[in-house]
């Protein structure tokens, strides 16, 4: 890589390091529970490991999607003559809806082996955000980019949603307290760590809620929207009678355990 090639890569990914470096200060000085630094090597590991898969792998495969939609005219944006603006908007307003879609899918069957390691990590901070099986992290970019091509969503459209996706993900699992009129506004909208950590409740029913990704809109009308955990401030993090996994073998391994399936 040329000098000028590595300072273009660095210039891509400074809005994801600032908004990292954000949270995690954010995390030193309003955490939402105790910091439990033994989990970071694991989770950073994972993390390091899929963090081309979580990152590059749907960049690069759903804006390669939406040129070859684009040059093959295929994919409903492609078909319908809208303005580049508008087509963007809805596009990626529809790729966090089938996100919301692969979320609750991949808590079914033999799909919840990919996501269950995911849930068995015992705390949540921004290391939790990429806290996700390579297999899965695969998975969700095909998923990703097919829906890019049936939608025939614009390439700007493509490489604002992977980021925002990545983004949302880091933000909704970070150990902040927000303030009360902070998390209550953006609830207005969007996924807060609030709402996320109820999805990781030890309770059945919270853990089949708030699936969504960026926006909250799509449990409110899908009637899997979960405001305030049963569980309070004593919120237990993880899967009811699952011990969490906090080695890196054993959460590779973990698709290929037989847990009982939910
Ligand atoms: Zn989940």
């Amino acid at each position: 890589m040329t000098l000028q090639g590595a300072a273009d890569a660095l210039w891509r990914i400074a809005p994801a390091l600032l908004v990292l470096a954000t949270l995690l200060l954010a995390e030193w000085c309003w955490p939402w529970r105790a910091a439990q630094p033994r989990r970071w090597l694991a989770n950073a590991l994972l993390g390091g490991l899929s963090f081309l898969l979580v990152l590059l792998l749907p960049l690069a495969s759903m804006t390669a999607a939406a040129q070859w939609a684009g040059m093959q005219h295929f994919g409903l944006f492609n078909l319908i003559p809208s303005p580049l603006w508008l087509s963007v908007l809805l596009s990626v307003l529809l790729l966090d809806l089938a996100l919301y879609w692969q979320h609750r899918a991949l808590h079914w069957g033999w799909l919840w082996r990919l996501h269950r390691v995911h849930h068995l990590d015992p705390m949540l901070d921004v290391t939790s955000g990429v806290r996700f099986h390579p297999l899965e992290a695969i998975a969700s970019a095909f998923y990703k980019s097919l829906i890019v091509v049936l939608l025939g969503a614009p390439v700007a459209a493509a490489a604002l949603s992977a980021s925002l996706t990545l983004l949302a993900s880091l933000f909704a699992h970070a150990n902040i307290r927000l303030p009360a009129q902070v998390e209550q506004g953006l609830r207005t909208l969007l996924i807060t760590p609030g709402l996320h950590r109820i999805h990781h409740s030890t309770v059945p029913a919270e853990l089949g809620s708030n699936f969504g990704s960026v926006l909250w809109l799509w449990d409110q009308l899908f009637g899997s929207a979960v405001p305030v955990s049963r569980q309070g401030e004593a919120l237990m993090l993880g899967i009811e009678n699952h011990m969490p996994l906090t080695q890196l073998g054993k959460m590779l391994a973990d698709p290929f355990q037989a847990r009982r399936v939910q």
